[in-house]
Formats: C-alpha cells, sequence, structure tokens
C-alpha cells in the first residue's frame, strides 16, 4: 500500500519535530523575544511517536528525519532514535540540528543508530552567527561538527539560509570549506516561514546567484547527476572534484512536483505541505483511544487533501499562522 496523492506523488519521507523550542533564536525562523512555547503535556511522547510510525510504515512510510525546534533539547531524544530504528520497515534515520548540543550526544546517537546529521549553520563567523541567530554559539558549533566527524556520523551536511545583505560574503568561504572538510554545503533559499512575518521576495539569495557566484570566486561548479528524484537540493561539484555544494531552490524553482514529504508537529498535528493551512489532530486520536485503522485513515486523508503546490510566487500566497520552528522544518 502506498500514500499516493491526487497528483501522484508517492509519499515516503515523514519529518517529526520533537520540540518547538531551541537555544537559539535565528531571524528567520522564531520571534528574538517572548516565544510561547508548547506545554510540555502538549508535545507527544516518545511512545506516541513510535506507535505513529509503526501505523505508517504499512503505508509505505520509510525514511524519518527528526527536527524541530531544537531536536536536542528534547531530553533523551537518543531514545527516541533507538526506538525508531528497531521499527521494520525503516530504512533511514536522519536529524537536523543546529549542532550547539552536538558535541556531548553525538556518542549517544551514534550508538541509538543515527547516521545521517544536518547541521545548521549560515556563517563562518562568530560575528555573522551572533547576527543571524541572536545568541552567541558559532565555536559550540563547529566543536559538535568536528566531534560528529571522529564519531563517524555519514554523511554530514551544512544547511546554510541564504540571505540577501548578509550571506553573500559567506558564499566562498563555505566553499572553501567545503573543499577542505569534505562536508557538504547546501544553500536553502529564504523562505517565508519566519515568526515576525518580515518576509519579504527581495531578501531571496536565489539558487542560480550562488551558484554563479562560487563558480566565479572558486571554480566552476558542476551537476552531479541527481541519484535521489526527490532529493529538494540540487548536487553541484567543483571542477576538480573536490567539495560539494547543494542549492535547495525551494522558491525561485520549487520541488513540488517531486515532494514525496509529510510532516507531524510536536503536538501531534498532521501536516501534508510546510505551507499547508491544515493540519489534523493526530494526537487526539492517538491519546483517546483511536485506533490504528483510525489513525492510518487520517493519513491517508490528508495526504489526499495535499494540494499541488505551494504557491510562494502567487499573488493567493498566504503565509501559514504555524513559524518554521512550530512546524518542524
Ligand atoms: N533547529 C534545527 C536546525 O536549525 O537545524 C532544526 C529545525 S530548523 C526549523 C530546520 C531547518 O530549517 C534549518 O536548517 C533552518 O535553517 C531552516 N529554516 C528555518 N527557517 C527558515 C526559513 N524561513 N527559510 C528557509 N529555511 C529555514
Ligand atoms: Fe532554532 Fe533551528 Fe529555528 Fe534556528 S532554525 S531558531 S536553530 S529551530
Amino acid at each position: 500500500m502506498s500514500l499516493v496523492d491526487l497528483f501522484g506523488r508517492v509519499h515516503t519521507n515523514l519529518r517529526i519535530s520533537v520540540t518547538d523550542r531551541c537555544n537559539i533564536r535565528c531571524f528567520y525562523c522564531m520571534p528574538e523575544t517572548n516565544v510561547q512555547f508548547m506545554d510540555r503535556s502538549e508535545l507527544l511522547t516518545f511512545e506516541e511517536i513510535t506507535r505513529f510510525v509503526r501505523v505508517a510504515v504499512p503505508l509505505g512510510l520509510r525514511k524519518i528525519r527528526l527536527t524541530g525546534g531544537e531536536p536536542l533539547v528534547r531530553r533523551n531524544l537518543d531514545q527516541l532514535v533507538a526506538q525508531i530504528a528497531g521499527i521494520e520497515g525503516i530504512e533511514d534515520i536522519g536529524l537536523t540540528t543546529n549542532g550547539l548540543l552536538l558535541a556531548e550526544q553525538a556518542h549517544a546517537l551514534y550508538a541509538a543508530g543515527l547516521r545521517r546529521l544536518n547541521v545548521s549553520l549560515d556563517a563562518l563567523d562568530p560575528q555573522k552567527f551572533e547576527q543571524i541567530t541572536r545568541r552567541r554559539g558559532y565555536e559550540q558549533v563547529r566543536e559538535g561538527l568536528k566531534v560528529a566527524q571522529q564519531v563517524g556520523f555519514s554523511p554530514i551536511k551544512i544547511n546554510s539560509v541564504a540571505i540577501r545583505g548578509l550571506s553573500e560574503d559567506q558564499l566562498i568561504p563555505f566553499g572553501h570549506f567545503a573543499r577542505e572538510t569534505g562536508i557538504e554545503v547546501r544553500f536553502i533559499e529564504f523562505m517565508p516561514l519566519d515568526a515576525d512575518g518580515g518576509w519579504r521576495r527581495d531578501q531571496v539569495l536565489s539558487a542560480r546567484e550562488i551558484v554563479e557566484t562560487l563558480s566565479r570566486g572558486i571554480q566552476p561548479l558542476l551537476p552531479v547527476p541527481n541519484a535521489d528524484p526527490h532529493a529538494p537540493a540540487t548536487e553541484y561539484r567543483f571542477a576538480d572534484g573536490v567539495g560539494c555544494i547543494g542549492v535547495i531552490a525551494s522558491v525561485t524553482q520549487p520541488f513540488c512536483r517531486q515532494c514525496d514529504r509529510f510532516r507531524i508537529t510536536a503536538d501531534g498535528k498532521l501536516r501534508n505541505c510546510l505551507f499547508s493551512h491544515e493540519e489534523t489532530d493526530v494526537r487526539a486520536l492517538l491519546r483517546n483511544g483511536g485506533e490504528d485503522a483510525q489513525i492510518a485513515q487520517a493519513i491517508r486523508d490528508s495526504i489526499l487533501a495535499k494540494g499541488e503546490g505551494h504557491e510562494i510566487s502567487s499573488e493567493r500566497f498566504v503565509q501559514p499562522n504555524r513559524p518554521m520552528y512550530s512546524i518542524g522544518g
């Protein structure tokens, strides 16, 4: 059985947000102060999350990514990783983290079965890091990356949000970083999912500009034939074969047609798209005696209700009322 929507897209990939809390305040995601966090009792327990995954596997779920908020602020996350890794049918588990707590948790996460890591880092200098995240912590993230490499995580990728007026001077340093460390750096176009509603189209530094800047400043970037047609990033390698760069052109070249993802928020709401305005309350089913068949039906219905695309570039676009940290990026 598979989760096919009205446009023929097959959904195999679930993003699980484990918390909306975070230890920094990236301006493109969270408000700087007075964040209204979910009450702990609202969060799905690890048992509720794993039950949901077990129900979704027979429907075709194969890949999981844990995210948030900052997933590493959820206590004992390694236990959730181990529980999910033990579910037959799950082929792949990844984690997206800001890396601040990675040095202290890397060993436990690896032991629990996690291998794929995306570490978000938007700047390679401490001042710019602080300007974007409104907190200190650059050195901690670098340390986290170092420990993760030593522990053996593979692949490790950097996620870097590209913002006009802020990121231009980071592109070439990140290009050299990718060449020196062997870590793929993926630039993500700035999307309208910030808590302050301040996104403007002219702040989007486009994937095309990024590739051109790196090609001019270091060496030509050549496209890598994409093994996974569902991967949101278009991948490039420098002409001499050293260093891999990815660009995620969510705004200028949306990949909605290939989308294979669905999401569950930390408070148990099922979402069929980052930009969706509707969600399904799966927590109510999980907590109030819902049967597995009802949960499975809720997942199928949510996928069937998925729209064709996010329409950021259309006049009709309305930013969802949950910002990124509350949805789970
Ligand atoms: N806290 C973790 C982290 O930062 O990696 C996981 C959650 S975060 C919401 C997931 C990813 O979404 C990060 O790579 C972050 O940079 C990205 N992100 C957040 N807000 C964004 C926005 N408005 N546009 C594009 N990417 C965004
Ligand atoms: Fe926190 Fe990640 Fe949002 Fe930054 S992008 S504020 S690290 S949840």
